[in-house]
């Protein structure tokens, strides 16, 4: 069942209990400046090791009309997150907020516009800048979207985040790609439509700590390139096609040179060079291939996503049609 007029924030928490309260009152804020929709929550619990979960008790009591929550069986990740969030929605507009405060509830107001009035389907958010993030991390994202946007079948704004707004025909369209290694921002460019971005400065965490690390981010990157596109493999066969023919061009030189002036000794060098360097290159291709691989077998145990432990969903009621 659809609610009408309502805007169903999904709130992927893991050990956000520092911060949940801070963020409904931003949202109550947000709220009080849209009279025409109703705001509700469906925070999702990704096995938070905090009192997470005890914050969204405490919530919906407070607020019982407006609070709804999954909490899953244990930390499945943002991306699952995501996806049972979708999956679970009912407003007429669905959107994907951090709970950190990082996403200003108040750029609602503007994307509820964009979507109603300018007929948008997406209302989406970028970071103009990065500050108060290490500069490391800052390169390399920057890097990595460069990189993305040259090889890859999307494309993916830079800066762009999770943060945005859409209307039903994108919820289903995304809910339609079955795929489990999910990249959201991917999927998200995948599908299309017509999309508004809204930009805004970084802003700091409110409390609580990024549980995203540098691997983390190292494995996410790589999962949003293998998932759109198989340029990967073509590197491994083009440099193993560039390596065979240097290897076949001095295997020429050498035996000419043999032929002319005779046999010469000490060759066992350049000998252990090329077994050294056509084994890495092989390594190299098996390694990028195996990746693909492992993708397919995890594709091909069609294991869900996620596992709900604890369910809490409003029925009824005057928001509903
Ligand atoms: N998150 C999640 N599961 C995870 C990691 C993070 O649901 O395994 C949530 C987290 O609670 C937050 C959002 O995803 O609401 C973004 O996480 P975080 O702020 O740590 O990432 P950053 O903003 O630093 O990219
Ligand atoms: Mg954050």
């Amino acid at each position: 069942m659809i609610k009408s007029d309502t805007i169903t924030l999904i709130v992927p928490c893991y050990n956000e209990e520092e911060t949940l309260e801070l963020f409904m009152k931003a949202v109550l804020e947000t709220q009080n400046k849209m009279p025409d929709v109703f705001i509700e929550l469906l925070l999702i619990n990704d096995g938070s090791k905090d009192g997470t979960l005890n914050q969204f008790h405490i919530l919906a009591q407070k607020y019982p009309d407006r609070i709804n929550f999954l909490s899953f069986s244990r930390n499945f990740g943002k991306e699952a997150a995501i996806i049972a969030g979708l999956e679970h929605a009912e407003g007429e507009w669905v959107g994907l907020i951090d709970a950190d405060l990082q996403d200003p509830p108040e750029l609602l107001i503007e994307m509820h516009r964009l979507i109603t009035e300018e007929d948008y389907d997406v209302a989406a958010t970028r970071r103009v800048d990065r500050e108060g993030e290490p500069p490391i991390r800052s390169f390399f994202a920057n890097l990595y979207y460069k990189i993305n946007n040259h090889i890859s079948d999307i494309y993916i704004e830079e800066g762009a985040r999770d943060y945005r707004l859409m209307n039903r025909a994108v919820v289903d369209a995304i809910l339609r790609l079955p795929e489990r290694n999910r990249f959201s921002k991917g999927l998200f460019s995948w599908v299309g439509f017509d999309v508004a971005y809204i930009e805004y400065p970084n802003i700091e965490r409110s409390a609580g700590e990024t549980s995203w690390s540098f691997t983390s981010l190292f494995s996410y990157a790589l999962e949003g390139l293998m998932s759109f596109s198989e340029m990967p493999l073509n590197i491994a066969s083009i440099i193993g096609f560039i390596s065979f023919m240097i290897a076949l061009i001095y295997g020429v030189f050498i035996i000419g040179k043999t032929l002319i002036y005779g046999p010469t000794t000490p060759g066992w060098a350049s000998l252990a060079v090329l077994i050294l360097g056509m084994g890495g290159l092989q390594l190299l291709c098996l390694g990028i291939v195996g990746r693909y691989i492992g993708k397919i077998f995890i594709e091909s145990k069609q294991r869900p996503l996620y596992l709900i432990k604890e369910k809490h969903q409003v029925e009824d009621d005057s928001h509903t049609e």
